[in-house]
């Protein structure tokens, strides 16, 4: 395990590779953004802009705007109406009435409030609960299906609506580091399912339950064929963005009416208070992840203060060690309820995919040690 020389990165991320540098990519990203003149790649925006009204000139909007409601996306589709011109169709994938917070449903009511036209899509939740229990013990991480689902409505609509431009926040792929995202350039959003999280599209595992393609329709990512009919282009907001941030884009939506999670971080993991507030159980699969990668949600919100100057990295280790891989016990007991499961089974499930030599199981369930020290790498 190596740690980035400026922020708390670890190598350990899946589809992150800067083993020939010291530095990791999201900080060699936000080095080379400082050099950017930022009116060039206004001037692409606007002609990405006036490139989409014409194109769209028939329909009664623009674009489509994939949501949450959560402070990306709300400072998203301000931007987009307010600073662009633009007029955009919002399309959230929403959770079943079982797994929202009411924080979430504020938030999306929220951007209603707001003036925007939003869709909403719920899928079945049976399918959704069925699709959940089978990630969690295929592959440790209950969201593998449903954010095939939230990723690929949003084209599945701009297909439906025939509506050319599609835009999304961040590019993963530099701003996170997910290489396999990377498309021509950094606002090219079209290869996006070559990124970790939608695996190429693959949904041949939900197939194999034997649930039919017809009942996967909002799973399955369009191919190529569809883009190409439909002329669709799949754009990053956030690389025209000189402040696009978790922090900006957090103070931006709460001066909007966002409303943040109000729980202690000893409980969730995560310091910031402001991300993925539409369901709660993220927060036991940010502590998985930090059992499989040794790091969680804390990191990656001290990693862009560290890089703004708002932090140091001796301030950040002591809040990486007091708040990642933390979770409450009633996040990871609504889920047990959820799928009908026992606390046992659920960490019978985690512990096969605690990282041993990241981790020592201390001998009582559940817990573990770290074998590293944040910021520093492995003892011994
Ligand atoms: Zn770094």
């Amino acid at each position: 395990m190596i740690y980035c020389k400026e922020c708390l990165e670890p190598n350990t991320r899946p589809g992150n590779s800067w083993e020939s540098s010291d530095i990791c990519t999201a900080c060699e990203y936000y080095k080379s953004t400082k050099e950017i003149y930022w009116p060039d790649r206004y001037e692409i925006l606007q002609d990405l802009v006036e490139k989409a009204k014409k194109n769209n000139k028939d329909s009664q909007y623009d674009c489509i705007v994939g949501v949450s409601g959560g402070k990306d996306s709300t400072r998203q589709a301000l931007y987009i109406r307010d600073n662009l011109g633009l007029n955009p169709l919002l399309v959230c994938m929403s959770y079943p009435p079982s797994q929202v917070t009411d924080l979430g449903a504020s938030n999306l009511s929220n951007l209603i409030r707001l003036g925007f036209d939003l869709e909403i899509i719920g899928p079945s939740p049976i399918l959704w609960k069925k699709l959940i229990k089978e990630s969690f013990f295929r592959f440790s991480n209950w969201a593998k299906a449903t954010e095939m689902a939230l990723f690929s409505a949003v084209p599945i609509i701009a297909i439906n609506y025939d509506i050319s431009l599609v835009i999304w926040g961040e590019n993963p792929g530099l701003q996170i580091g997910d290489k396999g995202m990377i498309g021509k350039n950094g606002w090219d959003g079209n290869n996006m399912k070559s990124g970790n999280t939608l695996a190429g599209g693959d949904i041949s595992w939900m197939e194999e339950m034997g649930i039919s393609e017809k009942d996967l329709y909002f799973f399955r990512y369009p191919i190529e064929k569809e883009f190409e009919a439909r002329d669709i282009n799949i754009i990053y907001l956030g690389w025209f963005i000189g402040d696009w941030n978790f922090i900006t884009n957090g103070r931006t939506s709460l001066s909007y009416g966002l409303s943040p999670r109000l729980g202690k971080a000893t409980e969730t993991g995560d310091a910031s208070g402001v991300s993925s507030l539409d369901e709660d159980w993220v927060i036991f699969n940010q502590m998985i992840k930090y059992y499989k990668f040794g790091f969680g949600k804390t990191t990656e919100y001290v990693n862009e203060q560290i890089r703004n100057g708002s932090m140091t990295r001796d301030e950040a280790i002591k809040l990486v060690e007091k708040y990642d891989g933390k979770c409450a016990d009633k996040y990871i007991d609504s889920f047990c309820k959820y799928i009908n499961i026992t606390r046992e089974e659920f960490w019978n499930v985690v512990d096969q995919n605690v990282n041993k030599q990241l981790f020592t199981p201390t001998g009582k369930k559940g817990e573990y040690t770290p074998n590293f020290k944040v910021g520093h790498g492995l003892y011994g």
